[in-house]
């Protein structure tokens, strides 16, 4: 048995071959002697919990699941938790909180339908792909009542009505992680136990149905999730004073427009495209000159029409009806549907070479006509504006031809910026209908569902400003964090300065810092006619070499160090699309456009944000200016983080067990990539470097003071905690004496639990 303890004290293991000299053996042997659990990497990567038969110096017989013994070197083997303590609901009651422990703990829920668990303060979700029966009103009622504890979105949610009640303080619920990870549908969980609260009105019902109508038009098919969203969402749910639901406001981020143009092989466009061509009654189709999805070139690219399991006619009757909830007159509907066809008639446009320097002009046709006619001006309006560019020299205006290419782009421009203002106003007029009144005196709770960190084979622009927003996001969880430790701390009188806090301000700055920062080189780069991706490759490193979250690479990539691991970005199209150009030509035909929705068009681009973002500003034409999308991209999230720090936030990380979209795998190696990069293990890391076992003098006293071999002379809690600490040799730097409560830094209990079930 004094065998048995050493191997509990076991160090990391490194990440060395775990293999070398092992032996295989037979277990029958060794049956009925007292066995402790140990985690051991396989040849696979994954860790296999394993029974620990006996130890002696740096090696240890082990048991597998096949009925395999196996003679491992010590450093292969990572202590595992003692078996009470399987499938915990709070990851902060593991003794030993490393990474196979909590890889083992969310695996042995999410066997049995046990989707969430807690890691500390924020909810961890693992994603089921498939209905599990955690949901509906007989949920709802039992966390309201609170007579159902296990960890849930009810719960968490509730927790926030409560505290908004109670402290009169907004509330805020954050939900990240990867595409397809369930954030989006987490969020739906959360508006539906709110809206079960009930308003009244009815507003609560038009709250969930705005959601069929920004996934109709901002979600589409990815190679990673059927339903993903390209855009981010901060949805604020408003309650009068009497707590009931009250009217919502929702604000969207960064809309991947390129989608509309071009989409990689098997994805879709957005849903709504297809949800027009298939389902459109037939009057609306003739109006439209609509035809299949498959004859039109934006949505034929990527070879995929439809996605398993759903049926975009219906889908689509489900998004005319949730437009009346919300108020969208049948009229301002068809203007959305005609400037959707205009798109996809647009993307059928075809040009044609006029002369021997490659300039063209767009062909006549149907599809030119089409369009002409959905947006209310005449073909040759559109062909100026596709295939010319008006300057200005000095006082006058010279006409250019433009070329092949420059004339697709323009005309993707087009398309592109058409389908983003109409998004644009339809979340406006959502807005609109939502809207409680002027007199807004009641509290709010609103829900994030925003992009989690990413890194791919390839990170472009996109993976830029989805990582910064990260950063901020994740500063902002630090220091709630940071805040929650130290009031228990203070509150209970312990010395809590040696708790460590790592902060990520250097990568922060190394985007933010002006003008030396990668936002303001990006910026001042954009400016620069000359400029191309390899300049600013350039400028990157000429400038920032020096600091310690950025690494140059060779030719147009740099690397930045981010919270969660480092990231290689590609700076091909970095300049292009944050300039974002519409020229002034285009601009110009959609303020002419008899279509009735052309001032939609034009406020929304000239006019950019509703508040003024200081930056650079690009001229975009003679006249017009515009704000570079990284920096209207900060000035938003600086907005938006100004908006959570008043809140109090709760926190829900998603996580998908696999790649497949399949129920009942869980990839260990995927669910731990995403346990580091959503911060989990961070949170795990944090409460390490602190004391992040509690237990009150009482219950320590009552657990452990049978095993005191001498008596002690006091016999308050107190005193015989304090006799115990003693008597294990638990030195002083690894606890904390509180005026209620004692805290420990991680494994100290567990040793105590040992020695506890081996003397019962
Ligand atoms: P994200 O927004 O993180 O990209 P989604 O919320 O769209 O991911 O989820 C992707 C898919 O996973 C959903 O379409 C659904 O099929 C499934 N899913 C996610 N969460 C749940 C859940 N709680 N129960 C059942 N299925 C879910
Ligand atoms: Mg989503």
């Amino acid at each position: 048995d004094e065998e048995e303890a050493d191997a509990v004290t076991l160090p990391l293991p490194s990440s060395s071959k775990p293999h070398g000299d092992n032996v295989w053996g037979d277990t029958s042997y060794f049956a009925g002697k007292k066995k402790i659990q140990s985690f051991f990497k396989l040849p696979n990567g994954e860790w296999e919990l394993v029974k620990i038969l006996s130890s002696s110096g740096s090696e240890s017989l082990i048991s597998l699941s096949e009925g395999k013994a196996l003679m491992v070197k010590n450093d292969c083997l990572v202590q595992a938790n003692p078996e009470i303590l399987d499938g915990v609901d709070d990851l902060m009651q593991l003794s030993f909180l490393n990474e196979p422990s909590v890889l083992h703990n969310l695996q042995y829920r999410y066997n049995q339908d046990m989707i969430y668990t807690k890691a500390g303060p924020i909810l961890v979700a693992i994603n089921p792909f498939k209905k599990v029966p955690l949901y509906g009103d007989d949920y709802i009622e039992g966390y309201r009542r609170k007579s159902i504890e296990s960890p849930h979105v009810y719960a968490i949610t509730d927790i926030a009505i409560r505290e908004m009640v109670r402290d009169e303080v907004n509330q805020s619920i954050i939900i990240s992680g990867e595409s397809g990870a369930g954030k989006t549908e987490t969020a739906k969980i959360v508006m539906q136990y709110l809206a079960a609260l009930g308003g009244g009105s009815g507003i609560e019902y038009e709250i969930l149905k705005t959601n069929p109508i920004l996934e109709a038009f901002g979600n589409a098919k990815t190679s990673r999730n059927n339903n993903s969203s390209r855009f981010g969402k901060l949805i604020e749910i408003q309650f009068s004073e009497t707590g009931r639901i009250s009217g919502a406001k929702i604000q969207t981020f960064l809309l991947e427009k390129s989608r509309v143009v071009q989409c990689a092989e098997g994805e879709r466009s957005y849903h709504v495209f297809y949800q027009l061509c298939d389902g459109a009654p037939r009057d609306l189709r003739e109006k439209l000159n609509l035809r299949n999805a498959d004859e039109y070139n934006y949505l034929r690219q990527s070879s995929c029409f439809s996605i398993s399991g759903v049926d975009d006619a219906e889908q689509f009757g489900i998004l005319m009806e949730a437009l009346d909830v919300v108020h969208i007159s049948k009229q301002d509907q068809e203007n959305v549907f005609a400037m959707l066809a205009a798109v996809l008639w647009l993307g059928n446009t075809s040009f044609t070479i006029i002369d021997n320097e490659n300039h063209v002009e767009v062909v006549e046709d149907e599809s030119l006509t089409t369009v002409a006619k959905l947006l209310g001006c005449s073909c040759e309006q559109i062909n100026l504006a596709l295939s010319t560019r008006k300057m200005r020299v000095g006082n006058d205006t010279i006409v250019q031809k433009l070329t092949f290419s420059q004339a697709s782009d323009s005309r993707d421009a087009l398309a592109k910026s058409i389908y983003a203002c109409l998004f644009d106003w339809l979340v406006k007029q959502i807005n609109k209908s939502l809207f409680v009144g002027k007199r807004r005196t009641g509290r709010f709770i609103s829900i994030l569902d925003i992009y989690g960190f990413e890194s791919f084979g390839r990170n472009s622009f996109e993976q830029f400003c989805i990582n910064y927003a990260n950063e901020r996001l994740q500063q902002h969880f630090n220091r709630h964090l940071f805040k929650l430790q130290q009031e228990e701390y203070i509150q209970d009188g312990i010395d809590w300065a040696r708790v460590d806090f790592e902060d990520n301000q250097d990568c922060l700055n190394l985007f933010e810092k002006k003008p030396l920062g990668l936002l303001s080189l990006l910026d001042e780069e954009s400016t620069f006619p000359n400029a191309n991706d390899l300049t600013f490759a350039n400028k990157l490193k000429q400038h920032l070499h020096s600091k310690s979250c950025f690494h140059g690479g060779r030719g147009k990539v740099f690397t930045v160090n981010h919270y969660a691991g480092e990231v290689t970005y590609d700076t091909t199209g970095f300049l292009e699309k944050n300039r974002d150009f519409l020229h002034l030509d285009s601009i110009e035909l959609l303020s002419k456009c008899s279509c009735s929705l052309p001032q939609i068009f034009a406020t929304s681009m000239l006019t950019q944000s509703e508040k003024p973002v200081t930056g650079p500003l690009f001229k975009t034409g003679a006249e017009s200016q515009k704000l570079s999308v990284a920096t209207k991209f900060k000035g938003q999230l600086f907005q938006l983080m100004q908006r959570l720090e008043n809140t109090t936030p709760h926190f829900i990380r998603c996580i998908k067990p696999n790649s497949l979209q399949s129920p009942g795998v869980y990839e260990q190696g995927l669910v731990l990539q995403q346990l580091r990069c959503c911060g989990v293990l961070e949170v795990v890391r944090i409460s390490r470097s602190g004391f992040p076992t509690k237990m009150s003098h009482q219950k320590f006293a009552r657990r452990y003071g049978f095993l005191l071999l001498e008596s002690v002379a006091s016999h308050d809690p107190l005193s015989v905690s304090v006799a115990i600490l003693h008597q294990f040799n638990i030195l002083p730097e690894m606890y904390q004496v509180g005026y209620t409560k004692l805290f420990f830094r991680t494994g100290q209990i567990g040793l105590l639990e040992d020695t506890r079930n081996r003397t019962l």
